[in-house]
């Protein structure tokens, strides 16, 4: 089949549900990826933030050719050994005490919410608790993550979602407290938002929500499915705030494409909540998943990842604030670590630009309203960095 008549199957019999680029990708090699037809692509997106570890890493394939061959699957009716290190290697990393893993972000969300309502029913007896949410923010598209997703757009067709959420401004404390009342079990927000246009949380918001919530024995809920797993500069991108959640999620580059994800809990938070009948998976920390997240976590911390992300990410930072000087189109810069954004004026169209970058080689995405979204692998260089620059400066000159 060639990439023409593959599109064509595609869009005959997948939902159409995504209006994709018109290429297919065949395979991809450290941070370049290339399609069908041999043209290669610079990666800024790395599968929205999945493969951190980029493409063809030897040592994690051959983690995944090895558990393959042993054992895939056990359901959770056993125990396993590489989920078990996975949750040992995880919990370090996050400084959280329990771990539950899931196939997918938006499964990790509605852990985290049905884990906050028990904890509020073991606490209370009560079975009308409410969660605040963020306006402008996205946690996946199941009806429970759906009902805490800020976005109307997404939500008004499958009405009416999850009762008792209420939403608040990002970003503003005041706004928090007005939707809060004695019925309020949890808070959640991305520490970063991701979707929505890359929004990092500002420090006094996410530590005087944290008072808050302890004031209250509200549960602080952080989304760290985009902007964990070392993207920020840290592991965990609250870990770049004083704060702890009491609960946090996981997915995207957890297991670098094996699809995993993860909800954690503070023990305080575990000892009231979930317990066996009350929640499971078939699939959710097999022993594959397992190998992909141990792995995952062995590689980034032996080869101290967060530290070049530190590095790199600044250089990413002066060369983007470079373009916004550059070009009268740009109108904001803004994210944390190698999660950037730069907002372009309503005159010129991101998804625009970012098509234009596709024909250059170069795979950028974007988010919000007008906002191109740099999520690239996380071992990019200087020259990756370089290379997008001159690209990304041509196009917006053409324009
Ligand atoms: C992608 C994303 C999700 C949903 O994850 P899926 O694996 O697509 O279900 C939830 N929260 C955030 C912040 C995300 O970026």
């Amino acid at each position: 089949m060639n990439s023409i008549e593959c599109m064509e199957h595609a869009e005959q019999d997948i939902l159409h549900t995504y209006n994709r680029y018109p290429i297919v990708l065949e395979h991809g090699t450290g941070v370049c990826l290339f399609d069908t037809d041999g043209k290669q692509y610079l990666d800024f997106a790395s599968g929205i933030g999945v493969c951190a570890l980029g493409y063809g890493n030897e040592e994690y394939f051959g983690a995944l050719k090895d558990q393959a061959a042993r054992l895939i699957h056990t359901s959770n009716l056993f125990y396993n050994g590489p989920v078990i290190e996975a949750a040992g290697r995880l919990k370090a990393a996050s400084g959280m005490d329990r771990v539950f893993f899931t196939n997918s972000g938006a499964e990790a969300i509605e852990g985290a919410i049905k884990a906050a309502k028990k904890y509020a029913y073991t606490r209370d007896g009560h079975t009308d608790h409410e969660i605040i949410a963020m306006r402008n923010s996205f946690h996946g598209r199941t009806l429970g993550a759906l009902s805490v997703t800020g976005n109307e757009h997404y939500r008004e067709a499958f009405a009416p979602l999850l009762a008792g959420v209420r939403f608040a401004d990002f970003n503003n404390l005041e706004s928090v407290k007005e939707q809060m009342n004695e019925k309020t079990c949890a808070i959640i927000l991305e520490t970063v938002q991701g979707e929505g246009g890359i929004y990092p949380a500002r420090a006094e918001f996410l530590e005087g929500l944290a008072e808050l919530c302890k004031e209250k024995d509200i549960l602080l809920i952080l989304d760290e499915i985009q902007c964990g797993m070392g993207r920020s500069g840290k592991m965990f991108a609250w870990q770049n705030y004083k704060v702890r959640p009491d609960i946090m999620t996981a997915a995207k580059a957890l297991g670098c494409g094996v699809p995993v994800g993860a909800f954690l809990m503070t023990e305080r938070v575990a000892k009231k909540s979930l317990a066996p009948g009350d929640h499971g998976t078939t699939y959710g920390g097999n022993p594959f998943a397992g190998a992909a997240v141990s792995k995952t976590l062995e590689i980034m911390e032996r080869d101290h990842l967060t530290d070049h992300v530190r590095n790199i990410s600044g250089y990413l930072w002066d060369r983007l604030d470079e373009i916004k000087e550059k070009h009268a189109c740009v109108s904001d810069h803004r994210g944390m670590g190698l999660m950037q954004g730069i907002e372009l004026k309503a005159d010129v169209s991101a998804g625009e630009v970012s098509k234009k970058a596709l024909e250059r080689g170069l795979i950028l995405i974007t988010a919000g309203s007008n906002v191109l979204r740099f999520l690239p692998p996380l071992i990019i260089g200087q020259e990756h960095v370089d290379e997008m620059y001159d690209i990304l400066n041509d196009i917006l000159s053409e324009l």
